[in-house]
């Protein structure tokens, strides 16, 4: 998994408008979702994003594919530049970018049958032409999901959570996408469920050879599917590395903080359970120098001062600390709940 990426983010950033207007009152400041993003995904990798809910990861995913515009930054899809895009241009291209939403019920209408929802790509791109070829090609696709063909002519709410999920999955991959963003798609299914959409999306990635950033809000999810893994706060990179380094050495107190309140694996490097003291700052009003240094339990002066950028720490893994590697400050243990997600 090397050479050009399959896709990049440079700089990107979105500012929503908060509300509020000169003439009828005071204009608020907007809400900075993401915040100068840099990354890269090559061919047949996983990045996961992984961050608490609000930090910018869904708006992130989204801005990738353009399904919302950039405030600033641009996004690079096999090197041509999508956000100078024509809409018309855009059409087309999304043939190759596609997306897997978290929520499986309300995701897929409930008035189109299962051929309707899963040719609609195909018919939008021309990819088959007669009602006969739309149905074998619709039949091929649910059993590549782990459905029967005869799935065809059924309704979403004839299926369970996790089958609907596999429906989804099988419109992501029905134009034969190069990158495709799956948005928290296992959180809304039981534990057990869970294991086998994972499976099923990196058996369907191996034979089909495609990208994906995957999206949840556990680092625990995305140990069995991640090549690589960024972690996110406040609309910001704050780590990323390959899979080993960010779970086994995390440099960033929130990655740590993060692993310790996963049920698994115990962190190596300090072997303790972080806590996170007070509370995810408003993203419209973002603390000044490490926008971490509110919560963060070795936070020093400097950090309140000066923005600590996203800086090589060790081979394959950056991470934007004062105090990362080489000379860390040990993260002291606490009791009590952890991180909230
Ligand atoms: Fe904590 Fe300072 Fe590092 Fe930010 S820069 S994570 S506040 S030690």
């Amino acid at each position: 998994m090397s050479g050009e990426p399959i896709l990049r983010a440079e700089g990107l950033g979105k500012t929503f408008d908060a509300g509020g207007s000169r003439i009828f009152g005071p204009e608020r400041p907007g809400v900075r979702a993401v915040d100068g993003v840099d990354l890269a995904v090559s061919a047949g990798e996983t990045l996961a994003l992984v961050g608490e809910s609000g930090c910018g990861k869904s708006t992130l995913g989204r801005l990738l594919l353009r399904l919302i515009e950039p405030t600033d930054g641009k996004v690079f899809l096999k090197g041509r530049d999508l956000t100078s895009f024509s809409s018309e241009e855009m059409r087309a291209a999304r043939r190759d970018v596609q997306m897997i939403f978290q929520d499986p019920f309300g995701s897929l209408s409930p008035r189109r049958s299962i051929a309707q929802i899963i040719s609609e790509p195909l018919e939008v791109f021309g990819l088959v032409r007669s009602r006969k070829e739309r149905r074998e090609r619709v039949g091929e696709l649910l059993t590549k999901v782990g459905l029967p063909p005869s799935a065809l002519d059924r309704y979403p709410r004839q299926f369970s959570g996790g089958q609907r999920q596999r429906i989804g999955i099988a419109r992501a991959i029905a134009t034969n996408p190069a990158f495709i963003v799956a948005d928290e798609p296992v959180s809304a299914l039981d534990v057990s469920i869970q294991a086998q959409i994972i499976n099923l999306m990196k058996d369907l990635q191996r034979d089909l050879g495609f990208s994906y950033l995957f999206i949840a809000h556990d680092l625990a999810v995305v140990r069995h599917i991640a090549d690589r893994v960024a972690v996110m706060y406040l609309g910001r990179i704050v780590e990323i590395g390959d899979k080993t380094t960010i779970y086994d050495a995390p440099q960033h107190p929130y990655t740590q903080a993060l692993l310790s309140a996963a049920p698994e694996p115990t962190p190596r490097r300090t072997g303790t359970r972080i806590v996170l003291t007070g509370d995810v700052p408003n993203p419209a009003d973002v603390p000044p120098g490490c926008s971490f240094h509110t919560r963060c339990p070795i936070a020093q002066d400097i950090c309140r001062r000066e923005r600590p950028p996203l800086a090589t720490v060790a081979p394959g893994q950056r991470a934007a600390c004062h105090f990362a590697a080489p000379n860390p400050i040990p993260v002291p243990a606490r009791a009590g709940a952890a991180v909230t997600a």
